[in-house]
């Protein structure tokens, strides 16, 4: 898959971007190097009131949170993230996109004390399409297999962060699991062996129209969309439940499926050898009723959609 031609890309910080083309990250960052950034992906969905950010604040509040958790020293308070994250989604004049804000230790130092180094806001913006503009969603499912590669132990790297180097373990489970056949890995947790999540997204299970999502206890990123759809069942009136979740569970499951921001909701059509059944009423209910939410055609109470021009005037 190639980068997007459209990116489009601000700094509010001590670094500036190089020139044109991309305003990328000197290869020498300490940041790439070592994988010790921290970023957000955050979608944003055109309206007829124009774009929205969506639940932009949670994802603000997650990068912070992440920045702490790896005990980077920055200037950023929420405000500062808030506009500049705000300027950046209005300033590239994408209806549908994905908005990637990071803190980056962009210059070249050897160091790995991140209390010491600079580190700067970056926002990326990238064309990309809402699944709310397909009506019905069309999906035949994911392949997934239980993968050999773990989560990372909690005494060696804080699952909560959303931090670039904790990657890496997503994407040796995903390579070997594209090896062998199938779209994407289901991880485990290292110290129970329950089911986690998949590489990049929180999984979901139903079985007896109830629905059932590993607590936070396992190794797993607090997933917002995970929680936009813990919210949504409930307003729907469909059982949800926080708790261990067993490989057993998923191979005897009525439905199962994945939930990120850039991949949104996603049903799996098998789980290794075990195939699911190709209806899914308890996903379709939920995929309805967040294609509603992120337009804004229903659950505008939640507060979950933000103007991309409510960035400040000078900003823009
Ligand atoms: N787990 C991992 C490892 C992820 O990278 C993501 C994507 N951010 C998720 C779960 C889903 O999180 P969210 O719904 O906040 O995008």
């Amino acid at each position: 898959m190639k980068p997007p031609e459209s990116a489009f890309t601000v700094w509010d910080g001590p670094y500036q971007g190089e020139s044109a083309p991309r305003r990328g990250l000197p290869f020498g960052s300490s940041s790439v190097q070592h994988g010790t950034a921290v970023f957000e992906g955050i979608r944003c969905y055109s309206s007829p009131d124009g774009p929205m950010l969506f639940r932009l604040e949670e994802h603000l509040a997650r990068l912070l949170n992440s920045a702490q958790l790896l005990g980077i020293n920055h200037d950023y308070n929420l405000d500062r993230l808030r506009q500049t994250v705000l300027a950046a989604a209005s300033r590239s004049a994408q209806a549908d996109c994905y908005v990637r804000p990071g803190l980056f230790a962009a210059d070249p130092y050897l160091s790995i004390d991140l209390s010491r180094l600079p580190f700067t806001l970056g926002v990326e913006v990238w064309p990309m399409p809402s699944s709310a503009d397909r009506t019905p969603p069309v999906h035949s499912g994911v392949r997934l297999t239980v993968s050999p590669w773990r989560r990372p132990l909690p005494a060696s790297f804080p699952p909560r962060a959303k931090a670039v180097g904790t990657y890496v373990t997503s994407a040796l489970a995903k390579t070997a699991a594209v090896k062998a056949g199938f779209d994407d890995a289901i991880q485990l947790d290292p110290e129970s062996g329950r089911v986690a999540e998949a590489t990049v997204s929180n999984i979901f299970i139903v079985r007896n129209a109830t629905l059932l999502t590993p607590w936070l206890s396992e190794s797993l990123l607090a997933g917002i969309t995970r929680d936009t759809v813990l919210t949504l069942a409930r307003q729907l009136g469909i059982l949800a439940n926080e708790g261990p979740v067993e490989v057993g569970d998923l191979t005897t499951a009525d439905e199962v499926f994945c939930t990120g921001t850039a991949s949104e909701l996603v049903p799996a059509a098998s789980v290794d050898d075990y195939r699911l059944p190709a209806k899914r009423p308890v996903f379709d209910a939920l995929s309805e009723a967040f294609r509603s939410a992120v337009t804004g055609r229903e659950f505008s109470h939640l507060g979950w959609l933000t103007p991309a021009s409510a960035a400040s005037p000078a900003l823009k």
